[in-house]
């Protein structure tokens, strides 16, 4: 079973991805945990690319970069872990790349589209959990786990700051498509509820969907 998470930047996924991964570990299931960008050595040293240089890449950049990372982890980590009968829970997957550089960045959906088919090698997510989270209420979450100072310096934004809220609204309304486009395979879960109580719904569809 292929379970993904999906959500703008402190929406909760890692916090719900530990815990889903505990409950398998509990029930001895053998389960992967993965996030993207990362996973392999190449994708890894992708995600340093992407997410801690300085460097301005462009958005057609951006994409293939994450589309790289991605093939690398599918082929390479998560299909060889299916067919071995594991679960596996990946934090972020091809969604992203249509909310973010697809909603987010203005880029062509249909380019998007095919380039997500391509790097995900055809595999597709049983079942994505969406947790929901306006960008208001993310950098809230945000600025009250740093306690910044309410006077700061630029460079201590991080990326999310930096792309600012109108980038963020347009990633949330990709997401909010995506699901309804595709009800038999995502679950919308408002992410302002606590994480024991998100933690059993996800539990409830998981254990429903994987028929125990
Ligand atoms: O989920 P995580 O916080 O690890 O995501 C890493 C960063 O990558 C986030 O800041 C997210 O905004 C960004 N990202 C992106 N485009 C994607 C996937 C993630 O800009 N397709």
């Amino acid at each position: 079973m292929f379970i993904t998470f999906e959500g703008i930047d402190g929406a909760g996924k890692s916090t719900q991805v530990r815990k889903l991964r505990n409950l398998f570990l509990t029930r001895e299931t053998e389960v992967l945990t993965l996030r993207e960008p990362g996973g392999t050595d190449i994708s890894e040293k992708i995600r340093e690319l992407l997410l801690e240089g300085d460097s301005d890449i462009t958005p057609t950049g951006e994409l293939l970069l994450f589309a790289a990372s991605r093939a690398e982890l599918v082929q390479r980590v998560i299909t060889p872990a299916l067919d071995t009968g594991a679960i596996v829970i990946l934090d972020r997957f091809y969604d992203s790349t249509t909310a973010y550089q697809g909603y987010g960045r203005k880029m062509d959906l249909d380019i998007i589209h095919r380039i997500n088919s391509i790097a995900s090698c055809g595999l597709e997510p049983d079942l994505t959990f969406y947790l929901d989270l306006s960008p208001e209420d993310a950098l809230i979450r945000k600025f009250s786990e740093k306690s910044l100072p309410l006077a700061f310096e630029p460079e201590e934004l991080d990326r999310m700051e930096r792309s600012g809220l109108d980038f963020y609204t347009r990633v949330r309304e990709g997401y909010l498509e995506l699901a309804a486009s595709e009800p038999h395979r995502f679950r919308t879960l408002d992410a302002l509820q606590s994480p024991e109580e998100l933690h059993r719904i996800i539990t409830e569809t998981v254990l429903a969907s994987a028929g125990s």
